[in-house]
């Protein structure tokens, strides 16, 4: 099954700068029998360790943490981009290939203690996702892992993410 899920993934060269090649999920999506089948293993690595809250990065993160959150019967919040979210934030700045981007979360996101897996798409550098722990961390809540659909090894994001549980599905 792993196997169709990594077939059906497609590569984009020099998207969306020349010399990245793009791993577009979008077909995975579009097919019912390979989505359910993402997610129920996604779930299945995490059954057990007392999830509580699902936290989704912005944007292709969202889709995956929403079913995850269900299936694994936690709570979803979001990160997202500068100036999107309604209400009082907590941010956190990283650093790109050229420049910085930044990360904000509801300062009252989740309470001390609460055991939170952070979700997105692809780990790559692992920047983002670092930014994202860092943001739970802040908030004292216990940072449980670190769920992705691909791992991209050879950049070594999983290196910028400390002691905490990485799974990916599928490595590139
Ligand atoms: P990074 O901070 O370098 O780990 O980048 C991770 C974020 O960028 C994730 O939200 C991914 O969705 C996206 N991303 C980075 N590189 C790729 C790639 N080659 N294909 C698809 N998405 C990527």
């Amino acid at each position: 099954m792993l196997d169709a899920v990594r077939a059906a993934i497609r590569d984009v060269p020099d998207f969306p700068r020349p010399g990245v090649v793009f791993k577009d999920i979008t077909p995975i999506l579009a097919e019912p029998r390979l989505f359910k089948q993402v997610i129920d293993a996604l779930a299945d690595r995490w059954r057990g360790e007392r999830v509580q809250k699902i936290i989704g990065i912005e944007s292709r993160g969202f889709v995956f943490a929403a079913p995850l959150a269900y299936s694994l019967g936690a709570g979803l919040t979001i990160v997202r981009k500068p100036g999107k979210l309604p209400w009082r934030t907590i941010r956190e700045a990283y650093a790109l290939e050229y420049g910085e981007a930044v990360l904000e979360l509801h300062e009252d996101a989740f309470q001390p203690g609460e055991r939170v897996l952070v979700v997105d798409d692809v780990l790559a550098t692992g920047g983002t996702a670092e930014a994202a722990g860092r943001l739970v961390e802040r908030q004292r809540a216990e940072l449980v892992g670190y769920s992705f659909l691909v791992n991209l090894a050879f950049l070594g994001g999983s290196a910028r993410l400390g002691a905490a549980k990485v799974h990916s599905l599928l490595r590139f």
